[in-house]
């Protein structure tokens, strides 16, 4: 998608604080940080949203996760854990139309969310 902001992090063409890079997702750190530890993990393909992803893309939604995770204990969460966060279209608070998981820790996170 060409006016996706995501796909344009993808592509180097907006700068992004890299966290990981490989063949199916990159993470980054969020512009606009909400704890210590920010950041969100992507599928390099194009993907709406969570509802948006297919059977196809199964294997990936576990990449996504598993890498997320693994990310965070090398980030800090390891001990005290965080929070993973999907956000999914207008009630879900989504304002970039291309599938992330937030990574949030390095403090206590309150529950529910507003
Ligand atoms: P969401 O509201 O779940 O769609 O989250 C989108 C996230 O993308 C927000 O937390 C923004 O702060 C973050 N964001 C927007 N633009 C950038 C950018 N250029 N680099 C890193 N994070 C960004």
């Amino acid at each position: 998608m060409n006016d996706c902001l995501f796909c344009k992090i993808i592509k180097g063409e907006i700068p992004s604080k890299k966290l990981y890079e490989d063949d199916d997702i990159i993470a980054f750190y969020d512009i606009d940080p909400k704890a210590p530890v920010h950041f969100l993990v992507i599928p390099k393909k194009h993907i709406e949203n969570i509802m948006e992803a297919g059977k196809e893309d199964e294997r990936l939604l576990g990449v996504l996760l598993a890498r997320a995770a693994s990310l965070a204990q090398e980030t800090g969460c390891e001990d005290r854990g965080g929070r993973f966060v999907i956000n999914c279209k207008e009630d879900g608070a989504q304002s970039v139309n291309h599938l992330h998981v937030h990574v949030l820790g390095g403090r206590a996170l309150g529950w529910p969310p507003g």
